[in-house]
């Protein structure tokens, strides 16, 4: 293995490596497919115990895939690791190693002695790993080329590109609006007059976003100097 830096790794303890195609990895990728509420980062996990898989769950709560979620992290360029606080389907309790442990116990089995296996991440945060540890799980594995497969900028550069193709803008003028454009020509976003995927609509206190046909905004940008910016990376994620 590569001497890879770790952003947190507890005492006494080391990540498993697994080979993509290892079985239970393999179904790992599929609890990724298929129960990752996240559709930025999905992650999927499976727990195997006497060589069995006894639990499967996925990141974001297992809202299942495809549910649209504009985080503020990536709207705020939050560094790396940061601003968990700010959202509540990235912030620690929706992290796929705690939710296989909420669909281990909801199952009635006992995590003790068992191990998981994560495909979609590369690493596992501090109150992740200290859930494992009280639980009693033996070992966590990751794909043994996780930290290049899974990292940010990768997983990102798939996930973070507009599926939307076309946007209105409301209220906008002068500077903004040229900003604006010049974000959305980047993108390669179309800017249209009616029937949008996506409606921004300029208010005093900042720009409301709309999905076609819906009444409520799925995210709102203040109003400030990096409004162009931040609404760029709201574009992104839808
Ligand atoms: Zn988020
Ligand atoms: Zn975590």
């Amino acid at each position: 293995m590569p001497n890879i830096e770790y952003p947190y790794m507890p005492a006494g303890r080391f990540l498993k490596y697994a080979a993509v195609d290892d079985p239970f990895m393999v179904e790992a990728s599929k609890a990724r497919e298929e129960c990752a509420g996240d559709p930025l980062y999905p992650v999927g996990i499976v727990m195997v115990k006497n060589g069995q898989v006894v639990a499967r769950a996925g990141n974001g709560f297992n809202r299942g895939p495809g549910k649209v979620h504009v985080c503020p992290r990536i709207v705020l360029d939050c560094p790396s690791g940061t601003g968990y606080e700010l959202c509540d389907l990235h912030d620690a309790p929706g992290h796929s190693e705690r939710m296989v442990l909420q669909a281990a116990w909801e199952a009635g089995v006992d995590p003790a002695g068992a191990d998981v296996y994560m495909f979609g991440h590369w690493w596992a945060c501090e109150p992740c790993w200290t859930a494992l540890i009280e639980a009693g799980v033996r070992d966590l594995y990751v794909v043994d080329d996780a930290h290049e497969r899974f990292s940010r900028d990768k997983v990102y550069g798939e996930t973070l590109t507009p599926s939307v193709r076309t946007v209105s803008l409301v209220g906008f003028d002068g500077e903004i609006l040229e900003a604006v454009c010049g974000q959305l020509g980047e993108l390669g976003l179309e800017q249209v007059d009616q029937d949008a995927d996506v409606r921004c609509v300029m208010e005093g206190d900042g720009v409301r976003c709309f999905l076609k046909d819906e009444i409520e905004p799925v995210y709102k940008v203040e109003s400030g100097d990096h409004l162009a910016r931040q609404l760029r990376n709201v574009l992104r994620q839808l």
